[in-house]
């Protein structure tokens, strides 16, 4: 029976998972599940979820485990039916200990818990603050560039750029004191029922990427 492969991406912010997960899903033609995406689509529906939904990423807040897992029940239940699921990416969850015994449950029921690979790019604390605190975005056309002391326009379209509050010092700190507290546990439950691979984060973009697929 089929079983495709299941690949979890785990990260501190600028660890570069997005960059990864991207390049994979090209080079391998694997599906992918992304809680951001699902809920951006959910919010388009006008109804009580759909306004909650709005109302808490806007805030920047975060969507409670329920509302988000019926939205990976669903896109699961698709690709099953679907079928010819060669691989699947698994993008912003479990970000809690609870969520990741829910994914395994998730997987369980529908038979895809036999090849499941967590890919932890690890940075350091330092790196992850140098990396994002770095970080500006285009107002205009939204692009984000690395202040390097240099550039001051967007090279793109010449648009002014801006830091997000939340990408200064302070608020990166933040980030990596959450990813200490909720997500540590995650990375110790998948090391210890053994299906946790560390890639160093703090190598080039090509040299992560090649490290990545000698493990699929
Ligand atoms: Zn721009």
């Amino acid at each position: 029976m089929e079983n495709p492969l299941i690949v979890i991406f785990l990260g501190k912010s600028g660890a570069g998972k997005d960059t990864q997960m991207e390049l994979l899903k090209e080079k391998m033609g694997f599906d992918y599940i992304g809680s951001g995406d699902l809920l951006r689509e959910r919010k388009k529906i006008n109804d009580f979820t759909g306004n909650k939904i709005s109302y808490i990423i806007d805030k920047g807040g975060l969507v409670l485990t329920p509302v988000i897992f019926e939205l990976w029940m669903q896109k699961i239940e698709e690709l099953k039916n679907r079928g010819n699921v060669k691989g699947i990416i698994i993008d912003g969850s479990p970000r809690k200990i609870k969520e990741a015994y829910l994914l395994d449950e998730a997987l369980d029921w529908y038979e895809w818990n036999k090849n499941i690979k967590v890919m932890l790019i690890d940075i350091s604390n330092e790196e992850a603050i140098e990396r994002i605190s770095k970080r500006r975005y285009c107002v205009d056309c939204k692009e984000i560039h690395i202040d390097n002391g240099e550039v001051e326009k967007c090279n793109k379209c010449g648009g002014e750029l801006m830091q997000r509050p939340d990408d200064q010092v302070e608020g990166v700190k933040k980030r990596l004191e959450w990813f200490k507290e909720e997500v540590e546990p995650v990375i110790n439950y998948y090391k210890e029922t053994n299906r946790l691979i560390t890639i160093n984060g703090e190598q080039e973009i090509e040299k992560v990427f090649e490290d990545i697929l000698k493990q699929i």
